[in-house]
């Protein structure tokens, strides 16, 4: 299988504040890892992304699906897990049992938050386990989710937005955020960790973060409306490696990189917050980008799990 999946220049471009990673142009310095592709070990299961980050982080599920191995037709094809876009639910069910298998966990695990572009965050647990994929939820405007029991799978949805997951180590607790402009500008990344903090007494520190697969800088362009809200929302000298304008009138956006000083003004270690080398925009073939596709498209999903 041939797949485009080409790394980002313009990721981790902050010298200022973070110096490791800067080139990700070699395999040894990827932070993102394409699984189940040229695999002869795994290839009757379906391909998804990890993350090194988390390697050697035993007591987790995780993954990030690609929109290749499932069952979805036309713009759809294949790995559909938006049930709320038009596609055939049959199709959109079946792709969850796939993916849920190559990941090593269940649809009847999994709670799938009901994403408004809020930043509220909800506790949850084997009581909510299936809601969003294999039963009706309970809950709604929900964009983050936090859990500390194991096969609760927590589930969220991107095309382009940017996914945040968090792993407290010592108290094995989970969350798993997602972050588009207006998240992203409403600091919900801060507002999962605090939700961590409350519930389960983490420790900010011991928190290691991934900000996974979405639109990067040069992908992203925004008008003056959006670039007032960040301009708000942060200091000069942050807006200065989040925003850069151009003689048009617009603006290109980090989004990466205004997560990023979320999750540190949330209390994280630089050394613990990790970046995706990979842009959905950039990668048509093997993700889904609403900005690609202008709309036409399924739609991916993050998944985060405390093993059974
Ligand atoms: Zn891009």
């Amino acid at each position: 299988m041939n797949i485009k999946y080409i790394n980002c220049k313009n990721i981790n471009i902050d010298t200022n504040i973070d110096n490791t990673n800067s080139n990700s142009n070699t395999e040894t310095n990827r932070t993102t890892e394409l699984m189940n592709i040229n695999s002869e070990h795994t290839l009757n299961k379906v391909p998804y992304i990890k993350f090194k980050c988390f390697e050697g982080i035993d007591f987790i599920n995780y993954g990030f699906s690609t929109r290749l191995g499932g069952t979805s037709k036309g713009i759809f094809s294949s790995m559909n897990l938006s049930f709320a876009r038009g596609d055939d639910k049959n199709c959109v069910s079946k792709n969850f049992e796939l993916i849920a298998d190559a990941i090593g966990t269940t649809p009847q695990n999994m709670v799938y938050a009901m994403q408004t572009h809020t930043t509220n965050v909800l506790k949850v647990g084997k009581n909510e386990c299936g809601m969003g994929v294999v039963r009706d939820r309970d809950f709604s405007d929900i964009d983050g989710l936090i859990t500390n029991e194991p096969g609760v799978c927590l589930v969220t949805s991107y095309a382009d937005c940017v996914p945040l997951y968090f792993i407290d180590t010592k108290k094995k607790c989970i969350g798993l955020s997602h972050a588009g402009w207006r998240g992203t500008v409403g600091k919900i990344g801060i507002e999962t960790v605090k939700m961590m903090t409350q519930a389960y007494d983490s420790n900010p520190q011991d928190i290691i973060a991934f900000i996974g697969p979405s639109i990067c800088i040069d992908c992203y362009e925004v008008s003056q409306d959006v670039a007032d809200e960040f301009s708000n929302a942060y200091s000069k000298k942050q807006m200065s490696h989040i925003l850069i304008s151009k003689s048009n009138k617009k603006f290109q956006l980090n989004l990466h990189q205004a997560n990023k000083y979320n999750l540190l003004d949330a209390g994280l270690k630089l050394e613990n917050i990790f970046l995706t080398d990979i842009c959905t925009c950039c990668n048509p073939d093997l993700l889904y980008s609403h900005r690609a596709s202008k709309g036409q498209r399924g739609g991916l999903c993050g998944f985060l799990e405390i093993k059974e």
